[in-house]
């Protein structure tokens, strides 16, 4: 065993149906005194905060500027992100120029929280890039948060993160301190998924899923993008696929070509292999399956192979060249058994 691994230095607090009390008493923790909640929807009450309710997918830079002046103009020293990865993104935007610090309330599965990664787009552009000082200092888990995200919501958005634990065995950086994380993440998120979708109301269903989210966020935080993310990454930018659900479609043909060299997956999903497994959960989830369902053209498909091309890790465990990568797509727009 040869390896070195970054622990990204980071609060987690994880209690259901306390995020109001845990959030007041980390404002103070940090010293703060005038915070900005960050927040569309579902939220929570926070003495002498600022509101902020302009929230756009993906952040773009005009969106990212109005928050940053509102922060400035009202003295804000404090950013409370309550929301999914949109939310959260834009609290990373504004950490981004201020450096102020962030409380994470996450109500998704995405796992933005856990990862120093920010993204802004400019004119259809999305730029990404990493940087210590958008790392929530604060991530305060509450489940309660998460009962009124809709099933296709908390369907697309698990199986997202089961894509960073998957992804993680074989992305870039994988060490056995991430595939640890990722097993474990997968063994919950794999768990929660079908309790989540039977019984949407049920609280300790949705612990579990974002225990499981949480901890595939800190193993791609640290493991980095693999194939899979690239080609979601690409597919994102390129034509404005819904995030979530192009990685429900996607997950398993990049499983399928890669699972050889990741044997610790099949039993983390109870299955005879990862892909029956993922196979198994997409089905019982009724999870979108086709890049076709997601609006995605056929005459993009060679565009999209080209942009995955040019991006694909250069230690992906199975070989891909242009041929194998339009085969993919292909059989991922249509939906095809990945069998
Ligand atoms: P999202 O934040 O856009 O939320 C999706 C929808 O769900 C929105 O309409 C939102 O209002 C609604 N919603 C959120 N929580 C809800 C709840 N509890 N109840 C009811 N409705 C709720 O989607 P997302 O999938 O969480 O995040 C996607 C974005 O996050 C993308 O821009 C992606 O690039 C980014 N992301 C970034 C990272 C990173 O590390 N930087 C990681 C994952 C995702």
């Amino acid at each position: 065993m040869k390896f070195t691994h970054e622990l990204l230095p980071q609060r987690v607090v994880f209690d259901s149906y306390a995020a109001a009390d845990h959030v007041a008493a980390e404002v103070e923790r940090l010293g703060a005194r005038r915070p900005m909640l960050i927040s569309t929807g579902t939220s929570i009450e926070l003495e002498g905060a600022v509101r902020h309710t302009e929230v756009v997918m993906h952040v773009p830079v005009e969106v990212a500027e109005r928050a940053r002046s509102s922060a400035a103009s009202h003295g804000v020293d404090v950013l409370v992100a309550v929301g999914g990865g949109s939310t959260t993104g834009l609290a990373k935007a504004v950490a981004l120029t201020t450096g102020l610090p962030i409380i994470a309330v996450p109500t998704t599965y995405a796992g933005s929280e856990a990862t120093a990664v920010w993204g802004l787009t400019e004119g259809g552009r999305k730029t990404t890039g990493t940087d210590p000082r958008v790392l929530p200092r604060v991530v305060v888990y509450d489940a309660s948060l998460t009962l009124s995200l809709p099933v296709p919501l908390s369907v697309a958005s698990g199986l997202n993160a089961v894509a960073h634990g998957v992804d993680s065995m074989w992305a870039p950086r994988a060490d056995p301190i991430n595939r640890a994380f990722a097993l474990e993440s997968i063994r919950a998120l794999n768990a929660g998924l079908p309790r989540v979708f039977d019984h949407p109301s049920d609280v300790e269903g949705r612990e579990n899923l974002l225990y499981g989210a949480y901890l595939a966020a800190v193993a791609f935080a640290s493991a980095g993008s693999g194939l899979h993310h690239k080609v979601c990454h690409v597919l994102g930018g390129m034509f404005n696929l819904p995030h979530a659900p192009t990685h429900a479609v996607v997950l398993p043909y990049v499983t399928a070509l890669n699972e050889f060299a990741a044997p610790a997956l099949a039993p983390a999903f109870g299955a005879p292999t990862a892909l029956e497994g993922l196979l198994r959960l997409a089905n019982r989830l009724d999870a979108p399956r086709s890049l076709r369902e997601l609006g995605l053209r056929e005459a993009d498909l060679p565009a999209a192979a080209d942009g995955v091309l040019a991006a694909v890790p250069g230690n992906n465990p199975a070989p891909v060249d242009g041929a194998r990568l339009a085969t993919l797509l292909h059989d991922a727009w249509e939906g095809k058994d990945p069998r």
